[in-house]
């Protein structure tokens, strides 16, 4: 019998875990879910760990109502991950054990792995002649499809063939000549397609992450668009699965595409499934389950799995590194880049990660050795690296803001039987409707932005909190009627674009565009066959995509980057626009993109042009340094926000004032190293009619960061100040909005 105190994480805001006593039989391990009373409610939780004592009396110690799994659904390696995510993030212990499990067994669901009814003939079958079964056409065709298959045969593919199949199927198993089993769902894959043989570049990379299967060690594979990295990865993968080792693939959700998985399917034999966010909750915890027993080789997901459990984890790739969605904007902000390098160390495997255009982060791994970088320097397949230049619109003529050198460039290269790319980062009609009269521009009436105007449905609609209402057409401060649309989106574009070239398929692909289900993959497929010639996006369309008839690109607002208001505008600048020179031509055309720019002598922008995407990154790293911005210091960004313009200041100055008595408390060379800014007002103070401020608190030490933020969170966790408004702790923040 055992007798014990377990710990639990439940699903609340507290940064604990909770006592309940255990005694029964068996043991509750860490990583099984249990149900148990909390308050007035019973709710799902996961045990974390178990003791001999508790500070809580017993009397007022409660049991477990019940333990919901045989096993550990959770294995050790990532429960210690989590504890350290708790740590590290500063977020509540029960909600970061909530993140790293699919919805339906955070709510308690059986953690069972549906099986799947599958026929196969037998050895006497295969010896039958299948004609003497004549007088029994059913039997004698499912007898035909079963000894065809030669393997396993699903129930489902049975129905599609056959209505009435049960029956005779049962005579076949009657007869000793077809067996019926019960098996875990598997997506068994078929490789069909050859890999190519790897260039010389890709072979050294290939040979430096292969050298290192079986000890962690971790590379950035730096690498131009179309330099054949996916190309590497399959390679390595398929060496992984020899060994059967699992691969785990994190990718960025906008470039897990039917594509993509195709390119996988059709190279790797064995189990390959998918975890991402269109997927409903029943199939995300199949495919889940199915990475956590081993069932599955290759699993490929967006950001939250970095959280499968792997046993046989022999891999871990990170494609596009640099990519913004692999860090968790709300609630949980965790990084599943970093985290996937932390779980490769913790189990010893080699962590790739492809990038084009590497996060200076990353970068700054590598000059400082954390990670190795591997170069593809050339496009594989031999296709030539566009031009990138720079196209001075000071004083031109703009046709809605298209200028007239590109309308020009556009023209060559549709009469040469080329494709356009048009890329503009903002999608409807106009950003601002402004009234000539009064000056005023249309505004949301819950936050301090403009509301953008979208012609086709008719609505002015602001893109920070969805609001929206009736295109007026008239001033709606002043009546006047002498209104003007100002500034262009996608929408715009679109329409100038087929009044100057009528009869030029256009197509638009934003997220306007794109809602209807399975929208999106038809605009892809009308951009890659050559279908439509015009192509105007958002950055929707700058990744993973590959247009092989785009021979030029230009983008519209390279100045709104320039001027970003944000520490990483100019990073995020120069990856987009290498990025979407990246979707541009292949081996015999070579692809142009142009920048349009009313500040063609700026610094950065020329050398992001003449020298480069590294050039440009090093410039930049340079400006962090002295400006101690990360790479070069650890930022955690406290945010506040609440209907009452004052509240979030005042709780964050009383935050601000805890810290600098927590700092007294410190040596001196720590303190010195600690240091704070604000609380300001957000760059966007009102969104929602919510107002917002913030504390930015940065250090090049990231223990001492660490450690004052829990020291606040410990003093206002439960404060009266906290309560007034709604808070969040960002570690590692992506932007300082
Ligand atoms: P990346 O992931 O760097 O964008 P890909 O792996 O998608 O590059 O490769 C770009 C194109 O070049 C693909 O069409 C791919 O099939 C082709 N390719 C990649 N490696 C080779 C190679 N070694 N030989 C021939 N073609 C290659
Ligand atoms: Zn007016
Ligand atoms: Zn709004």
């Amino acid at each position: 019998m055992v007798d014990a105190i377990v710990e639990v994480a439940i699903p609340c805001p507290l940064h604990r875990v909770f006592d309940y006593r255990w005694s029964a039989p068996q043991a509750a391990l860490a990583g099984q879910r249990v149900t148990v009373p909390f308050g007035n409610r019973t709710v799902t939780g996961m045990v974390v760990g178990s003791k001999a004592q508790s500070s809580i009396p017993s009397k007022k110690l409660r049991r477990v109502t019940k333990l919901l799994d045989q096993t550990p659904i959770i294995p050790p390696d990532l429960i210690k991950l989590l504890h350290w995510c708790c740590r590290y993030y500063r977020h509540p212990v029960g909600d970061v054990f909530g993140t790293a499990l699919p919805a339906l067994l955070r709510n308690g669901t059986a953690a069972e792995i549906e099986k799947v009814e599958v026929f196969s003939a037998t050895a006497a079958a295969h010896a039958t002649d299948i004609a003497s079964l004549s007088r029994a056409p059913l039997q004698q065709a499912l007898m035909r499809m079963l000894v065809a298959a030669d393997g396993f045969v699903p129930a489902a593919e049975l129905t599609s063939a056959a209505r009435a199949w049960r029956r005779p199927m049962m005579q076949l198993v009657d007869k000793g000549l077809a067996v019926v089993e019960h098996v875990d769902e598997l997506q068994l894959n078929t490789a069909f397609e050859p890999g190519k043989t790897l260039n010389t570049e890709q072979q050294v990379a290939f040979d430096r992450v292969a050298s290192t299967l079986g000890t962690y060690s971790s590379f950035l594979l730096n690498g131009v668009t179309g330099s054949g990295k996916t190309e590497v990865y399959l390679h390595l993968i398929h060496k992984v699965l020899e060994s059967k080792g699992q691969v785990l693939v994190l990718v960025p959700e906008i470039s897990l595409t039917p594509q993509l998985l195709g390119r996988f399917r059709r190279r790797l034999n064995g189990c390959l499934i998918c975890l991402h966010s269109a997927m409903n909750d029943r199939e995300r915890m199949q495919n889940w389950l199915l990475a956590a027993n081993g069932t599955a080789d290759v699993v490929i997901g967006t950001r939250s799995a970095v959280f499968t459990p792997l046993p046989r984890l022999g891999l871990v790739i990170i494609d596009e590194e640099h990519d913004a969605s692999l860090k968790q904007q709300e609630g949980f902000r965790y990084n599943a880049r970093d985290l996937a390098v932390m779980r490769a160390r913790e189990r010893d495997v080699p962590v790739v990660m492809g990038t084009a255009t590497p996060s200076l982060e990353s970068l700054n791994n590598v000059d400082t050795e954390r990670f190795t970088e591997l170069s593809l320097t050339e496009r594989a397949g031999g296709a030539r690296p566009p031009q990138i230049a720079l196209l001075d619109i000071r004083r031109r003529r703009l046709h809605e803001g298209l200028s007239d050198r590109l309308v020009d460039s556009m023209r060559g290269h549709l009469d040469a039987d080329g494709q356009v790319l048009l890329f503009i980062n903002r999608r409807g009609f106009a950003p601002t409707l402004m009234c000539n009269d009064c000056g005023e521009p249309a505004h949301c009436n819950r936050c301090d932005t403009h509301m953008t105007a979208h012609m086709k449905i008719g609505l002015l609609r602001c893109h920070h909190c969805g609001a929206e209402r009736r295109l007026p057409t008239a001033c709606e401060h002043c009546n006047s009627e002498n209104i003007d649309l100002l500034g262009c989106g996608t929408e715009r574009i679109e329409t100038v674009v087929t009044e100057l070239f009528p009869g030029v398929p256009a197509l638009r692909i934003d997220r306007d565009s794109t809602r209807r289900r399975g929208a999106l993959q038809q605009h892809l497929e009308a951009a890659t066959s050559g279908e439509a010639r015009i192509l105007i996006g958002t950055q929707m369309l700058a990744k993973g995509h590959h247009f092989p008839n785009v021979t030029l690109v230009g983008v519209l607002d390279t100045d709104r980057g320039l001027y970003g208001t944000d520490f990483r505008s100019l990073e995020q600048l120069g990856q987009l626009v290498l990025q979407v020179a990246g979707r541009a031509g292949r081996a015999e055309r070579p692809g142009q993109v142009l920048l349009q720019t009313r500040n063609p002598e700026n610094p950065l922008l020329l050398t992001l042009v003449h020298e480069g995407y590294p050039a440009f990154a090093r410039a930049l790293m340079q400006e962090r340094r002295l400006a101690a911005l990360p790479p070069y210091s650890h930022v955690c960004l406290m945010r506040a926000e609440a209907v009452d313009s004052t509240q979030p200041r005042a709780f964050l100055n009383q935050l601000a004032h805890a810290l600098r008595l927590y700092s007294r408390t410190l040596s001196q060379t720590d303190a010195a190293v600690l240091a704070w800014l604000g609380p300001v007002p957000a760059p966007l103070e009102r969104i929602a009619g919510r107002y917002r401020a913030q504390l930015l608190l940065t250090s090049e030490k990231r223990s001492i960061l660490n450690h004052a933020v829990g020291a606040l969170l410990e003093q206002f966790h439960e404060s009266k100040a906290a309560q007034k408004v709604r808070w969040s702790i960002d570690v590692d923040p992506l932007d300082f909005y």
